[in-house]
C-alpha cells in the first residue's frame, strides 16, 4: 500500500462507447484492444482506499474486470446518463459495506432521486435496494476523502456546469466545453491532466482533439491523457502518433502512479 495515486482507466469512450451497436465504421470493427472503449470513468485508489469518479452503464463489468472487492465512494461529474447509470450495481459493494457515500452537485443529486427514487427513499425500502451517504459538492468548496484533499473544479458541458476534480497532482476534467480563468488557475501546473478530446470535428458541448490540446497547453501539465474518445477520433494508434510527446490518449484499463 502507497500514499501515491493510482488512478485506472474504466473506460474512456464517449456515451455510446466502443464499438457502438450495429456500426460497421472501421473504428468500431478494430480489433486492437485499444480501440475498445467502455463509458468514461477513472478509479482512484491509494493506501486502502478507493474511489471511482462517475458510474456509468459499464460500471459492473469495469468493477469486476479489475475485481474492486471494496468501493470507498463515488465522485459524479454530471448527471449525464453515461457517467450515472451504473447506480444500480452498487449493490455487492452496500451488502458488504453498507451505504455508499456518493459526492455531487445539488442538481445532480436531484437527478440521481428521480431516477433511482428506490436508493434514496428511506421508507418502505424494497429489501436488496441499495442506500447511499449523500455527499453535496460545492464550486469553491475542497472537501476530504481519507486523507486527500479534493477541489471541485467548475467547468460548462455546453450551458450545463460540470465538475472536474483535483486531488493532489491529478486532475480529471470530462464533458469540458468551457472553463473561466479563475478555474483554470486552479488546476495549473498539475502533474497528471486528464480531459476529454472528442472527435477532429468540433462538438457544442465537448473539447474536440484541437480544442483539447490548446487547453493541455494552458494548465500546462508534465502529462496529459485524453479521454472521452468517439470512434471519430480515429484508430487509437494513429491518433497516439500524433500527439504531442507529453499528450496521450488514454485507453480502457491503462494504470498510472502520480
Ligand atoms: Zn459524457
Amino acid at each position: 500500500m502507497t500514499n501515491n495515486l493510482r488512478v485506472t482507466f474504466l473506460g474512456t469512450g464517449t456515451s455510446q462507447g466502443i464499438p457502438i451497436i450495429g456500426s460497421t465504421h472501421p473504428v468500431c470493427l478494430s480489433e486492437n484492444p485499444k480501440d475498445k472503449r467502455l463509458r468514461v470513468s477513472v478509479l482512484v485508489s491509494w493506501d486502502k482506499y478507493h474511489y471511482v469518479i462517475d458510474c456509468g452503464p459499464d460500471f459492473r463489468q469495469q468493477m469486476l474486470t479489475h475485481n474492486i472487492q471494496h468501493l470507498d465512494g463515488i465522485l459524479y461529474t454530471h448527471e449525464h446518463s453515461d457517467h450515472t447509470a451504473g447506480l444500480d450495481d452498487i449493490r455487492p459493494f452496500f451488502f458488504r459495506q453498507g451505504s455508499i457515500p456518493i459526492y455531487a452537485h445539488k442538481r445532480v443529486l436531484k437527478s440521481l432521486k428521480k431516477r433511482f427514487d428506490y436508493i434514496f427513499n428511506e421508507k418502505d425500502k424494497y429489501p436488496g435496494a441499495p442506500s447511499v451517504q449523500i455527499n453535496r459538492v460545492k464550486k469553491n468548496s475542497p472537501f476530504t476523502l481519507g486523507n486527500k484533499t479534493v477541489l471541485p473544479i467548475n467547468v460548462l458541458h455546453n450551458k450545463l456546469q460540470v465538475f472536474g476534480y483535483r486531488i493532489e497532482d491529478f486532475t480529471y476534467l470530462t464533458d469540458v466545453k468551457s472553463i473561466d480563468d479563475t478555474e483554470l488557475e486552479k488546476i495549473k501546473h498539475s502533474k497528471v491532466l486528464v480531459v476529454n478530446a472528442l472527435r477532429i470535428q468540433p462538438h457544442i458541448s465537448h473539447f474536440n482533439l484541437e480544442e483539447a490540446l490548446e487547453f493541455i497547453n494552458k494548465v500546462n501539465p508534465e502529462t496529459a491523457y485524453l479521454t472521452h474518445i468517439s470512434h471519430l477520433l480515429g484508430f487509437h494508434d494513429e491518433v497516439e502518433a500524433m500527439l504531442p510527446p507529453n499528450v496521450h490518449l488514454a485507453f480502457d484499463n491503462l494504470t498510472i502512479t502520480i
